[in-house]
Parts: structure tokens; sequence; C-alpha cells
């Protein structure tokens, strides 16, 4: 297929005159073709769903089977398609007898007019589906099969779904090219999908690095500051020293979070910052659901620069001005320290990811990941123990990026996303001047004796 039939398509059935991004394009070329297998790994809101969508309806004889994890997606999905004149449907047990039978009815007619059919993975197991797909395949009707959301194949990954494996087999004796979805996976995960989906060896890839250019990583230990209270008020400020420009909109002022690991250091850290004159809030489970509503507006509006926080905080939260992200304590593991940092600066403006790291906050960590391993490894579960036994891994991993650093700051993520490490310029303290890193790390193992 050529390029300016893609173009055409989108203008015409998407009404978006170009892509989102070059990778989009790419890997939109890429799927119309109909010569690879694909997988696709972007950020959540990269336009993935576009991938497959105009392919599907630029393949105007045959049927794009969508299989994504939850009905409410599905609805989503089906509804904007839909509210394009672009003919999509979805099956599952919600819809009525007679709406499935007009349904199959279309699906197993000559030509068809469905374009896209969304299919949960529980209905993907049913007889019902298996004979359609038999058929449809049969008659040379297939374009693609989609798996949204790919990560949920994998028990490494965050929303495991066992139904997902079953998809694998779908593929058995099927000449269909695979298109696989996710937003950014690590490697582990990555792996998962492509043998579990049995994508072919040649399969193409489409994926956004992990690197964040615009956000500095950097570690301080306060055990070693002469007032780490100071120390962290002067980082504060020179964060958001953006503030002062008038014209800017409530939602676009500076603005900052602070990740503690317990509900009463949030507290303690919110009301030490308000005595030194930084307005501050804190945000964590214990609090009343009413006032943890309250507490994230007031942030997201810009009435409060900084909101203290354990790390139930942060999901959906869409700011784009977040000039920092601080852990008073020690990060989870890679995957959740990079989540967390990656809310700052999403528009692209220089922001800060910092550590304050202390030993006692760990040893505290080390603790309950000891008592979780105990009781996995008793409980029998083998499932659990590999969590638990994962988590300890992660764990190594920040406390070594803390304690014993060695290499660039941004290898943590590359690493575990398994892509080759990034240039980084002077993106974080290490690039920027090792040595001053190594004798800070030095004084801090000296003065921290087990
Ligand atoms: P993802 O699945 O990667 O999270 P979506 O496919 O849901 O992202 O798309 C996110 C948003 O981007 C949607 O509102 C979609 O309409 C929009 N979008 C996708 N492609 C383009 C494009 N080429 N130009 C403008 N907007 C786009
Ligand atoms: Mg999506
Ligand atoms: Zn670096």
């Amino acid at each position: 297929m050529d390029k300016s039939t893609i173009f055409e398509g989108l203008k015409k059935y998407f009404k978006f005159d170009e892509f989102k991004s070059k990778l989009q394009e790419a890997a939109v070329i890429e799927v119309c073709q109909r010569k690879h297998d694909v997988y696709v790994s972007m950020p959540t809101g990269s336009g993935k769903s576009l991938c497959y969508q105009l392919p599907a309806v630029l393949h105007d004889s045959k049927i794009t089977i969508v299989f994504s994890p939850l009905l409410a997606l599905i609805k989503d999905q089906v509804d904007s398609l839909l509210a394009l004149q672009i003919r999509a449907a979805s099956l599952n047990s919600k819809i009525t007898k007679t709406e499935r039978e007009k349904l199959l009815a279309d699906l197993k007619s000559t030509s068809p007019v469905t374009r896209l059919l969304y299919v949960t993975p529980e209905q993907a197991a049913t007889k019902t589906f298996k004979e359609l797909f038999a058929n449809l395949y049969k008659f040379n009707k297939v374009a693609y099969i989609v798996v949204d959301e790919a990560h949920c194949v994998s028990e490494w990954g965050h929303d495991f779904r066992p139904d997902y494996l079953k998809l694998g087999n779908l593929r058995e004796n099927c000449n269909v090219p695979c298109i696989a979805l996710t937003a950014t996976a690590g490697a582990q995960v990555t792996k998962d999908i492509i043998s579990s989906l049995r994508l072919a060896k040649d399969h193409k890839i489409f994926k956004t690095s992990c690197f964040r250019s615009n956000l500095f990583y950097d570690v301080y230990f306060p055990n070693i500051l002469e007032d780490p209270y100071k120390h962290l008020k002067s980082f504060i400020e020179d964060c958001l020293k953006f503030e002062k420009e008038k014209d800017l909109a409530n939602n676009q002022k500076s603005c900052g979070i602070i990740y503690c690991r317990t509900r009463e250091q949030t507290e303690l850290l919110a009301s030490k910052l308000n005595s030194m004159k930084i307005k501050s809030l804190c945000y964590h489970a214990g609090l009343k659901n009413h006032e943890r509503l309250d507490f994230q507006e007031m942030w997201q509006r810009g009435e409060v620069p900084v909101i203290c926080a354990t790390i139930s905080f942060g999901m959906g939260v869409d700011k784009a001005s977040v000039r920092f992200v601080i852990h008073w304590g020690v990060p989870k593991d890679p995957a959740s320290f990079y989540q967390e940092t990656g809310r700052a600066g999403r528009d692209g403006k220089p922001s800060w990811c910092r550590v304050y790291y202390n030993r006692a906050d760990c040893k505290a960590v080390e603790f309950h990941l000891t008592q979780d391993l105990g009781k996995a490894k008793s409980g029998g579960k083998e499932a659990k123990k590999l969590n638990v036994e994962n988590a300890v891994k992660g764990f190594k991993k920040v406390v070594e990026y803390c304690e014993s650093p060695s290499q660039c700051r941004h290898i943590l993520f590359s690493n575990h996303f398994g892509e080759p490490p990034p240039v980084c310029k002077k993106n974080c303290d290490w690039c920027k001047d090792k040595k001053a890193v190594r004798e800070m790390v030095e004084f801090f193992l000296t003065k921290s004796v087990q």
C-alpha cells in the first residue's frame, strides 16, 4: 500500500492532518503492508490505537479482530470509531441476542461491513468465537489479529490476565499478521509478549525510548548534610523559580511531588515545609476521601505547589508542569522509580528527580521484604514467591543506584527496559561531575558504618 493512500486515509477517516509522531507514522506504514508481525510500545496517550485502526479501515474487504482486556475500554473505542462512521462492533456477554445475531450474520456474509471487531479475552476462549474465527480465517477475511494492552499476557506485568495467554493458540496454523500494543513495558514483559503471542522471528518493533532527556537525576544523603531541611527547601525554591512568570494559568504553575514511604512522614514533612514558608500538603490513604480529593485538586489547580505523598498519589495525575519529583527515603524498584519520576516534566521543560537517601528507610523496606519473603515461602505459592523475590531484586538495584553509583543514572532505566544506554550528556549528577559524586558517596559510607 502506498504512502499517499495512507495519508489520505488518515484525513478522510480519522480527520487528522498529520501523524502524532514519526514513530506512529512508521508503525502505521509497516502494519499496512501486512508483511510482518508488529510490536508497538509507546507511552499512554501517544496514539497506539491508530496504528491498527487506520490499517484496518484501509483493508476494506477484511475484518480486524482486536483483543482488549476490559469492556469499558472496548466501549470507549467502539463508540469513538462509530462517531467517525467507522464500522466497529464488539462481541461480548453484554450485547442483546438480536444484536449478537445481527453481528454474526454480517460477519458470516460474503462481504461484511464490520471493519473492527473488539473481543474480550474471556469471549475469545468461547466455542462461538473460535468457530467464528475459523470461519473468517478460512475465507481469508481476517486482516489483523490485534492484542491491545499486550502486557496482560505477562505474569511480570501489573495486570496479568490468564485468558490472554490463550490468545497465542489462535495463531497456530494461522497466517495473519499480529499487532501487539502496550505502554512502555520492561524487558521481561516484552519477552513474554513476544513469546506468548508467538510473534514471528522477523517481527518489527516500534518503541519509544525510555530516556527522558529533560529530566535531571541525582542523589543526596541527608545524614551528611549540615541541614537537610534547608537543603530541601533551597532545592525546591530553585526548581520552582519559573513560578514568577505572572501570566501563567494556575494549572501551568510550577509544582512538585515529594514521595515518602509512610503516612507519618508525609505529614511531618509537609508541616516542616509549611513552617519554612513552602506551601505544602500531604496525601495518603489515611485521609478522608473528601480531604484526599480536595488536597489533590488544590495541588492540581496550582494553589499549593508541593504535595508530600505516599506512592498511592499520582495515578491519573495529569499535570504537565511538575518541575520536581523527590523521593524522601528510597524508591521501591526501578519500574516504580521510573513511573513516579516520569510524572515530572511532561511539558518537556527541564525538571529534576532527586532521591534524599537514608539507611533507616532502606532498613525498614528490607525488613518488610524479608517478612514478605518468609510468608511467601511458607505459603507455598510459587507465583507469590517469585513476585517477592522479584521485588527484592528490584529494591537491591535502587539501593545500589543510591549507595554505589558507578555509571550514568539513566542507565538504571535503560537496563530495565532492555535498551542501550542513552546519550545523557549532563542530565545526571554522575555525568555532570562523577568525581564529586564519588567523594560524596565515600563520605556517606564512612559516616554510615553498619
Ligand atoms: P494510547 O493507546 O497510546 O494510550 P490512544 O490511541 O488512545 O493512545 O490515543 C490517544 C489520543 O491521541 C486519542 O485522543 C487519539 O484520538 C489521539 N490521536 C491519535 N493519533 C493522532 C494523530 N495522528 N493526530 C492527533 N491526535 C491523535
Ligand atoms: Mg490504548
Ligand atoms: Zn547521566
